[in-house]
């Protein structure tokens, strides 16, 4: 079985996901040191106790996820659900890699990237290759909905794909050229996508008066999940790292219906 340190692994990741160019809200990259030779390693959406207690039960050095720990406006106290999920960490030697937005961002592993190969959408792309993309930071991707020619066609494909009852604002016979998507909790961005010329707008989340913007503008919306939208990066992120050192990684999918 192939190791890799673990400071080589960060470095590596971090350089893969130019982390250093994200504003994000919390820190990216290794955010618990753990033992320093890594051979096994579990990736999944959130760093939950259960995703952890996974790791320990089936031996694993590393844990590797989009949502890590120690966000921006959260209580800093090692108290409760917070010290229960360190000290698993901690006593267990396991090492935590977070990536956020530098995830749901790459042009390939992202999380926009492999929703679109997952749901048949087609990115439009500049000549380098970089996707098209409207929004803060960029974030909501621009394309084709492929073969899924209406907003209904469209709504079935993420029920099929995705294995989840999708939520739908909008006629299901709207005919659709452009599209607009962007993974999580993204709703506040449906306006951008309507600026920015799509039909309709897929992302994780709805709010109540995400509902009403998208009946007055007469874009179509899905909500398609934040778990079930975000599953798919960290599962291209895991190829590539055991592609490249070699190691063990194993995706781990917590359920989760939100
Ligand atoms: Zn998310």
């Amino acid at each position: 079985m192939n190791k890799v340190d673990s400071r080589v692994l960060a470095a590596w990741l971090d350089d893969l996901l130019q982390a250093a160019r994200f504003k994000d809200y919390c820190p990216n990259g290794m955010q618990v040191e753990g033992r320093s030779e890594i051979a096994h390693i579990i990736t999944g959406v959130t760093a939950s106790e259960a995703l952890l207690r996974t790791a320990v039960e089936r031996g694993a050095d590393a844990v590797l996820v989009h949502h890590g720990w120690m966000w921006r406006n959260e209580d800093r106290r090692v108290i409760g659900t917070r010290r229960a999920r360190m000290a698993l960490a901690l006593k267990n030697d396991l090492n935590l890699y977070a990536y956020h937005l530098p995830l749901d961002a790459h042009p390939i592993l992202g999380n926009n990237a492999q929703l679109a190969r997952v749901l048949g959408l087609e990115p439009l792309r500049g000549q380098d290759g970089a996707p098209a993309t409207c929004g803060p930071d960029n974030l909501v991707w621009l394309g084709s909905p492929g073969e899924a020619g209406t907003l209904g066609a469209l709504a079935r494909r993420v029920r099929e794909r995705l294995g989840r009852e999708p939520l739908v604002v909008g006629d299901e016979d709207m005919p659709l050229a452009r599209v607009a998507w962007c993974t999580g909790g993204a709703q506040g961005m449906l306006a951008d996508a309507a600026d920015a010329g799509a039909q309709a707008y897929i992302t994780g989340e709805v709010s109540e008066s995400t509902v009403h913007l998208a009946r007055e503008s007469g874009v179509g919306f899905i909500a398609a999940g934040h778990h079930a939208t975000e599953r798919y990066g960290v599962q291209a992120l895991g190829n590539a790292v055991a592609e490249h050192f070699g190691v063990r990684v194993e995706f781990v999918d917590i359920d989760n219906p939100a």
